[in-house]
């Protein structure tokens, strides 16, 4: 008789595109990745139900905190190692060197291990022991220096170019440098990456794309991949904290004032156009400042309305997406990038004391204050 568990089994092109009943993907596109880097991208394009409403547009965040890291950063990570790698600058137990206080480094140090090399960190030392303690737990080796500025040699990114610089000359396995600002291979993996997903998770059916920029990598990346591949027709939008000179710098069409001031949206903010900057911030089509206010409102937003744990920069994001689809009008779709979750920075975005040592706890509106609770 026959065996009801041998009938034939589903065809895997009938599964790759199914939803199931509770719209979960049960996809069977990807297969089997060959390690942990394969586990990096290809993350979920969220419609942000309560603020698509409220704009009647289709306001869209890519959902960055599912990478191995946690963080949209894993994407330039592991491009800036590939083209160490490609430029023959990495053999077998080579070392990768970075100055970072953040997310790039525990991006790095998947990938790092995930690749066999040995990862050494330069930061500030003004950052929290957690980080330092995440990123030797990591496996990678940190050293916190002396906070001082870019233009100061002992400055953090340039003891690192240093120290790779004698790696290189005593190791014959290699070592480099990343210099995620300005070494375009970051740039390139939105081009490659993000800009593409982004196109075919919405069938091209995208009016505009904004989001803030740390090194500039997603934002240029991004808008050069939307730019070539819709002719011109998608709109891109810098999103800009206070205490960053971009938003002037495009709004004023191209002149540089001093840097003033700062933001408690961590890993974004910029003084300088980066060389992954440079090429697109001339094709831009506007720019948008948020303020700390709107920001910490959006991150309690988020978690109230969508079930949205954010970091503060993934919710200046969305406001920047709201303000956007606002200026369109509606029936647009707005894209923005989710670049972390809220669970590196809890003991901040979620205190009551902090929140008032920054002069914010008035900003959350009292039907959100529940969710102060640190
Ligand atoms: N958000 C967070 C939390 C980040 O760590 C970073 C990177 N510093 C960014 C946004 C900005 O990304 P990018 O460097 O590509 O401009």
């Amino acid at each position: 008789s026959a065996n009801p568990s041998a009938a034939s089994p589903p065809q895997p092109s009938a599964a790759a595109e199914s939803l199931n009943p509770y719209g979960l993907r049960v996809s069977s596109a990807q297969g089997v990745v060959e390690s942990l880097t394969g586990a990096i991208g290809s993350t979920p394009l969220i419609k942000l139900q309560k603020l698509s409403d409220e704009t009647s547009c289709s306001v869209l965040g890519k959902a960055e905190f599912q990478n191995p890291g946690g963080s949209v950063k894993d994407r330039a990570a592991l491009y800036v190692v590939k083209d160490a790698e490609e430029r023959g600058l990495l053999k077998p137990g080579g070392t990768v060197v970075e100055g970072t206080a953040g997310n790039t480094g525990i991006g790095l140090a998947h990938v790092c291990r995930s690749r066999g090399y040995k990862l050494v960190i330069y930061m500030p030392d003004t950052q929290s022991q957690g980080k330092v303690d995440l990123l030797r737990l990591l496996g990678a080796e940190v050293y916190p220096v002396p906070a001082v500025a870019w233009e100061n040699s002992d400055n953090y990114n340039w003891q690192a170019k240093r120290h790779a610089e004698r790696v290189a000359k005593e190791d014959e396995a290699g070592a480099v440098w990343t210099n995620q600002f300005d070494n375009v291979a970051n740039r390139r993996a939105h081009v490659e990456t993000t800009g593409p997903e982004i196109w075919a998770q919405t069938k091209g059916k995208v009016d505009a794309f904004t989001c803030a920029t740390g090194t500039g990598g997603t934002l240029a990346g991004v808008t050069r991949y939307l730019k070539d591949v819709s002719g011109g027709k998608v709109r891109c939008y810098l999103a800009d904290p206070p205490g960053s000179v971009l938003h002037s710098y495009v709004t004023s069409g191209g002149k540089l004032k001093e840097r003033t001031g700062g933001s408690i949206t961590e890993g974004i903010g910029q003084g300088r156009v980066t060389d992954n900057l440079a090429q697109e911030v001339g094709e831009l089509d506007g720019a948008v400042h948020i303020s700390d206010e709107k920001s910490i409102e959006m991150v309690y937003r988020c978690l109230d309305e969508e079930g949205l744990y954010l970091g503060a920069s993934s919710a200046l994001n969305v406001v920047a997406a709201k303000e956007v689809a606002e200026r369109l009008g509606p029936g647009h779709t707005v894209v923005t990038m989710l670049c972390d979750g809220a669970y590196r920075y809890a003991d901040r975005l979620f205190s009551g004391k902090w929140l008032e040592s920054k002069g914010l706890r008035g900003a959350i509106p009292k039907k959100l204050q529940k969710y102060i609770v640190l």
